[in-house]
């Protein structure tokens, strides 16, 4: 059909109908919720959320793709033909709730991630398909190799649910990375952070390097005298290293450094 996938738009392309089936299925849609789609690319997930609901809103930024996409599916969808990471999601919403389920370009998983975690509110589930190794990283427990700054970010605001693993077979092209579907709940509730900025600094510097202890890495954000008045007061040994805190230790370690 004379059409060439982009790699710099992520375009691996599902094949199988009842992966997609299943994706949408676990969007639990009812008739009539709005849904957004990230990169619909041609169509495949769409026919399935289509089946569930007749609100859809597409976010797809390859113009040679809208032909076949307004064909396929004219006014039945709502197609934003805009890179999705330049739109003011905020501007688009309704008052209902929203369910974004996409097997999304994986170059841009962690902007995108980001951008469903300021819009959480919004949201009543995020169903992703992403990158296996990410997706691993994304419910990583504290201890795991593959426990990260976006391993906290992520389950700060989500409970994460890792459903299934998706073969590179199954797209067009073949990726060189196998896949995961993702399921992401907002969190009924979250700590409450007087200075979240400060919080995700703490975070973020104490994985500076991953294989120097919080007391080293706090180096980089506090004093020496700081670091030794924060080994007096914590309960958290700074011998530790970051990849071994629990979510309410670092708000603990954060508590803490605020108080110097
Ligand atoms: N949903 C389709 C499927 O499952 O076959 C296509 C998925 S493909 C992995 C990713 C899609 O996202 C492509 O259609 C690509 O053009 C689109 N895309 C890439 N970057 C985008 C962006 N920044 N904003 C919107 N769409 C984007």
């Amino acid at each position: 059909m004379g059409f060439r996938a982009k790699k710099e738009l992520g375009q691996h392309f599902l094949k199988d109908r009842n992966i997609a089936a299943k994706i949408a299925g676990l969007g639990k849609i009812s008739k009539g919720e709005p849904v957004w789609e990230i990169g619909p690319g041609r169509g495949i997930l769409k026919k399935e959320i289509l089946e569930f609901t007749d609100k859809v809103t597409a976010f797809e930024i390859d113009e040679e793709l809208y032909p076949l996409l307004e064909t396929e599916f004219g006014n039945r969808i709502n197609l934003v033909k805009k890179d999705v990471l330049r739109v003011n999601w905020d501007e688009m919403r309704g008052d209902e709730k929203i369910k974004i389920v996409a097997n999304i370009p994986y170059q841009i998983t962690s902007p995108l991630i980001m951008k469903a975690i300021n819009f959480r509110e919004n949201v009543s589930v995020v169903v992703f398909m992403i990158q296996k190794e990410v997706a691993e990283r994304l419910r990583a427990k504290p201890s795991c190799k593959e426990y990260s700054f976006l391993s906290i970010k992520t389950q700060f605001y989500f409970d994460v649910k890792y459903e299934f693993t998706v073969k590179p077979h199954l797209f067009f092209p073949k990726p060189k990375v196998e896949s995961a579907v993702v399921s992401l709940y907002p969190k009924a509730e979250i700590p409450d952070l007087a200075e979240p900025d400060k919080f995700w600094e703490v975070v973020d510097t104490s994985f500076r390097s991953r294989r120097k202890t919080l007391r080293n890495n706090l180096k980089y954000i506090l004093s020496n005298e700081q670091v030794a008045e924060l080994e007096e007061i914590s309960d958290i040994d700074l011998v530790r290293r970051a990849e071994t805190l629990s979510i309410p230790e670092f708000v603990e370690l954060y508590n803490q450094v605020r108080s110097l």
